[in-house]
């Protein structure tokens, strides 16, 4: 730290990179240089100098387990597409630069919109929270049961909603754990196989609502159905998938207007489409151990209309909270602090040490068993070693149908725009990225990576305390606005 602060404008220099990063505190260390250069003449507008610098990048992860301020970045942008989809968002002040636009009609707040959430379906009894109830009483007049195993079937705890127990199984020896894990890997596909019933659903509702026959066809030629959903990772191992879902109508001349749907398609009609889907809807799992399986959706099932009322933007935060989080965060764990530097570089022995709390029991077993599945001819091709530690869950935390709302691509290039435009002065000499948009510009650059990571603890520490001023900062000015 001393070393650091002793070269005032080094310090300067290096504190403004670690305010570009958005204060991330493992960033990618680039050494290199930029210039923009005029397309015909060829004269250089603006260089990044001699190249020794190093150049320091966002790591940009979306695990709040990784690097918190990247995570709290990735949260806000989910949330405005999440938003964005029910409320309708206008880029106020795009200037010239209005390639850069993540706008969504505001009319959409008009369409009818569900709230889903989509569950596994039960893979054994496991320790629950029962809102202060016993989780697991034994049967009235009933005899103290066992499992083959010999364990006791029931449990008298009344658990609380932070107990490490819950989500494990009664016997981990009753548990069907390769279900579990092929499960999650083909959620993805239940979940897409949903989306096609809800046509065929919409149809036979639409032929009972407007009294003529009403076919898979016709009803795409004038309803759409546009999602946003996050996956959760419930303490038992599974993911469960929240979705919110939206009627558009559909413009037969142009596909991608928004418009609403016809009047008879309302949320209710949307509701009854998804639980319809959902009860009938499976994907027939491969067979590593000669049991035949099908995925199918669990029987706890919840779908409720969006009403006028509702707090949209609340609801968007609700889905946005699960974005930052991994499916196996149990197993994932804070990050060790001495991984957030780059020990190699800075020249430090020494060996790791890890603070960490072991998983539970079932949670090992499930990664473990989703380990010895990649192995297996069944599974080939489905990635289960990649995505052992989240249980064999392949898909992204975070997706969206094509014309649900915005993108995060849209929302990082206005923030880019937002952030060249609102830069102090004109474009400064050292800048070759204010030039990006210029057509009569060309930015040639040339970058190589030496690392990941603060350079030394001293460093990490002044980040860090730069992070924090940053995040009060910004407390403080909300606190002032809503005063
Ligand atoms: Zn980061
Ligand atoms: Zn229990
Ligand atoms: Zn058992």
């Amino acid at each position: 730290m001393v070393e650091r602060v002793s070269d005032p404008a080094g310090y300067r220099r290096w504190a403004g990179q670690v305010e570009r990063t958005g204060h991330c505190i493992r960033p990618v260390r680039l050494v290199g240089s930029a210039m923009a250069a005029d397309r015909t003449s060829g004269e250089v507008r603006a260089s990044t100098g001699d190249g020794d610098g190093v150049l320091l990048v966002a790591c940009g992860d979306r695990r709040e387990t990784v690097c918190p301020p990247c995570a709290a970045t990735y949260k806000r942008d989910a949330w405005h597409v999440f938003a964005a989809g029910l409320t309708g968002r206008e880029d106020a002040g795009q200037g010239p630069r209005a390639a850069a636009s993540a706008s969504v009609p505001e009319t959409v707040a008009r369409h009818p919109a569900v709230f889903a959430t989509l569950t596994a379906p039960s893979f054994g009894a496991v320790h629950s929270y029962r809102d202060g109830g016993v989780c697991h009483p034994v049967r009235q007049g009933g005899k103290v049961r066992r499992c083959p195993h010999g364990v006791v079937r029931s449990c008298g705890m009344r658990h609380g909603p932070r107990d490490r127990t819950l989500g494990a199984p009664l016997c981990l020896a009753c548990t069907d754990l390769v279900s579990m894990v092929l499960w999650n890997a083909f959620v993805g596909e239940l979940w897409r196989r949903t989306t096609i019933y809800v046509y065929r659903a919409l149809a036979r509702l639409a032929s009972v609502r407007t009294g003529q026959a009403v076919t898979v066809r016709s009803v795409r030629r004038v309803l759409r159905v546009s999602y946003a959903k996050v996956a959760e990772g419930q303490r038992r191992g599974v993911v469960h998938l929240h979705v919110i879902a939206r009627l558009d109508g559909v413009c037969p001349d142009d596909p991608d207007a928004l418009l609403p749907p016809p009047a008879w398609a309302d949320a209710a009609l949307l509701g009854e489409a998804i639980r319809e889907a959902a009860g009938v809807v499976g994907v027939p799992l491969p067979s590593p151990d000669g049991r035949m399986r099908v995925a199918e959706w669990g029987t706890q099932f919840d779908v409720r209309a969006i009403s006028a009322g509702d707090d949209r933007r609340k609801l968007a935060g609700y889905l946005a909270k699960y974005s930052t989080k991994t499916v196996g965060a149990v197993l994932d764990d804070a990050v060790p602090r001495d991984a957030l530097w780059d020990r190699e570089q800075a020249g430090s022995a020494g060996g790791r040490r890890r603070h960490r709390v072991p998983p539970p029991a079932h949670l090992g077993a499930l990664a473990a068993t989703a380990a010895r599945l990649a192995g297996h001819p069944a599974c080939a091709g489905l990635r289960l070693a990649r995505h052992a530690s989240a249980f064999g869950y392949r898909g992204h935390v975070t997706s969206k149908s094509r014309k649900y709302s915005t993108t995060f691509a849209a929302l990082r290039a206005v923030r880019r725009a937002w952030r060249i435009a609102h830069r102090a002065g004109t474009p400064s000499e050292g800048d070759p990225w204010a030039f990006t948009d210029d057509p009569g510009t060309v930015v040639v650059s040339s970058w190589r990576m030496v690392g990941v990571g603060h350079t030394s603890l001293g460093d990490l520490a002044l980040a860090e305390s730069l992070a924090r001023e940053h995040r009060q900062a910004r407390q403080a000015a909300r606190v002032g606005l809503l005063e």
